[in-house]
Order: structure tokens, then sequence, then C-alpha cells
């Protein structure tokens, strides 16, 4: 049966993203759009959520593909006229607003799902699947790619809530948590913040494996030039390398796959499967290392950033 959906906020993942994957898959009628500015041809736009939950009881599913901040009045308000809520990454701006809407969406009876797009990217299955059977010696994320193109002019990622270089970097840890057979744990990290910005351009984090293996990550806003989302696996049997952000898998030297953009076509089939089933999927791992990042991380002040 098909889902009417409405997505709310029409920005940049919503018109890259989520409109496409919507359209493409007979599950979903996107049936309204919420956002204050910017609207769909042919769709029914609002510029208030409220509004369109009371005049329309008929749409099941909210998808946000809103900045953090805002996130959890939209998902509580949301969860609480009974519909089902999608939620683009991260979750939230606090892991307590996480707990407080999963709790909600159980006491209402609906589907929340934390999307974690990265780890929908084609390659993620195969190499969960290649380490599973392996030991591990390292594992290194290698997350680097130049701000100034990939967010043009979007000063939320800059305030608190906005994650800074853990807006990309929280992709890789979603990776990283979903690979793994085991969970490990931050033990360090160093944040380099511009003067005049609230969250850090760059970061360095290292984990402790329970099974004693060196895993850690590299995340900077600063890069030009090619684009780096790599993380580099080594084992007692053979070594992995995961690029493009998922979609391109090398073993021992040898290309394996290299698939295609299918991230969020596959987010919003998982969506249709946890709605039918009225299930939940609120995996918050990858936030949770964020948060510690945030907690143990040295904090270094760097010259001011502009765009
Ligand atoms: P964006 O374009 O800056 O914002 C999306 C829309 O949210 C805006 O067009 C705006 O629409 C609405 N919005 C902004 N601030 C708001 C507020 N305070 N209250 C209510 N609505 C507000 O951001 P984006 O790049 O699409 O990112 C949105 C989310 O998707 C983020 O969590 C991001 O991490 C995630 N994401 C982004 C990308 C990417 O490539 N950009 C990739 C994957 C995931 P109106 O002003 O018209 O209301």
């Amino acid at each position: 049966m098909t889902e009417k959906l409405a997505l709310v906020g029409i920005g940049k993942i919503a018109r890259d993203q989520h409109i496409p994957a919507i359209s493409a898959n007979p599950d979903w009628s996107l049936e309204a759009t919420v956002s204050r500015h910017a609207s769909v041809d042919g769709i029914a736009s609002y510029t208030e959520l409220q509004s369109l939950l009371d005049a329309r009881p008929d749409i099941s599913t909210i998808s946000l593909a809103i900045p953090p901040q805002p996130r959890f009045a939209y998902a509580e308000a949301a969860l609480k006229a009974g519909r089902h809520v999608m939620l683009e990454k991260p979750p939230g701006q606090s892991l307590a607003e996480c707990f407080a809407l999963e709790s909600l969406a159980r006491e209402m009876g609906v589907t929340i799902f934390a999307t974690w797009h990265s780890r929908y990217a084609d390659c993620v299955p195969d190499l969960k699947t290649w380490l599973a059977s392996r030991d591990l010696k390292r594992l290194r994320i290698i997350w680097k790619e130049d701000v100034r193109h990939w967010h043009p002019g979007q000063e939320w990622i800059w305030e608190p809530g906005g994650m800074g270089v853990f807006d990309p970097g929280i992709n890789a840890l979603s990776i990283m948590t979903e690979i793994l057979p085991h969970r490990v744990h931050l033990r360090e990290a160093t944040l380099q913040y511009p003067e005049n910005r609230s969250t850090p351009i760059a970061a360095d984090l290292r984990f402790t494996d329970p099974k004693g293996a060196d895993v850690s990550a590299v995340f900077d806003w600063r890069q030009e030039g090619p684009q780096t989302w790599d993380i580099e696996v080594e084992t007692t049997d053979g070594n992995a390398r995961l690029s493009l952000g998922g979609s391109r898998l090398e073993i021992n030297g040898e290309l394996i796959r290299e698939g295609s953009d299918n991230e969020y076509p596959n987010l919003y089939a998982r969506m249709s499967d946890l709605v039918r089933t009225r299930t939940s999927d609120m995996d918050l791992s990858p936030f949770i290392h964020v948060c510690d990042a945030y907690s143990l991380g040295r904090r270094v002040v760097i010259s001011p950033f502009h765009y």
C-alpha cells in the first residue's frame, strides 16, 4: 500500500536526494511539503508543520530534512499527532532529545527512524561481511572535504548543535559502527575550533578497541582539490579500503565493487519496511562517539574561518 508522506525542510538535501528517492519509490506518495521559504512545483505546501498536521490526517509519515537544531520540536509535534517520523542525520542536537523522541514514538505506537544515509552506501554490507570473519588490526577513517563547497552559506553548521566537522564525520562513524563486529569507545580527541566559530573545523579521534586494534579517525573540513571519504581496514587476513563514502571497495588492492548512489532510495525502502511492520530503528551509536568527542576532546583554537 502507498503511504502518504510530507517532507519538511526544502533545502539542499531535500532537493538533491529526498525528493528523487521518494518519487522513484511506489511505496511513497509525496503529498505535501513544509518549508518557511520554499515549495515544490505541483505539491501542496505549508509553512508550518502544525497546520499540515491539522489539515491532513491522511498523511501518515513525516520526513524531516531540516538542520538538527529545530528538529526535536518538529519530530515531537509529528509523533504527538500519531505520525511516523523519519529523521535526517544526526537525529537530534543532543542524545537526551533522541531518547525522548524514541520513547514518545513507543508511547504513540508509531515508527521512528534515525537515518544514517552512509550506512546505506552500496559497499558497506560487503565490507561488513568480509570483516565479520577476520581479526581487525587497524581501522583508520580519513574524512576530508571542503566545507566551502559542500555547505556554502550554511551558518547552522557553525552554531551549537550544528556539529561542525562532525556533520560529515558522523557519516563515517555511522559506517564504522555498522561494520565493526564489536563496540569501541572513544579514548581521546583533539578538536580544532576557528576562533570565530562555535563548532570544530577539524578533529582527530582515537578509540579503545576491546580486542586491541588501533582504531582512529581524522576529520577535516579544509580539504581543497580531491575529496577523501575513506576507511582503511587492516586485518590478520588481508586489507580493505572503502572509499567514495562507501560506494567503492578494494580488498588487497583489487577492486571488488564500485556501486552507484543508492543511499536515499535504500533509506526510503527501509522506512517503508519499518512502517509496514510498525517497528523503529533508532541506533544512536554514531552520535555517542560525537558526544564523547565533545566531552573528552582537547580544544585547540585556530585562525578564524570565513566563507
Ligand atoms: P539546509 O539546506 O541548510 O536546510 C534545509 C532546510 O531546513 C532549509 O531550506 C530551511 O527551509 C529549513 N530550516 C533551516 N533552519 C530552520 C529552522 N531553524 N527551523 C525550521 N526550518 C529550518 O540544510 P541541508 O544541507 O539540506 O541539511 C539538512 C539536514 O540534512 C542536516 O541535518 C544535514 O546533516 C543532513 N544532510 C545534508 C546533506 C548535504 O549534502 N547538504 C547530506 C546528507 C545529510 P526554510 O527556511 O524554507 O524553512
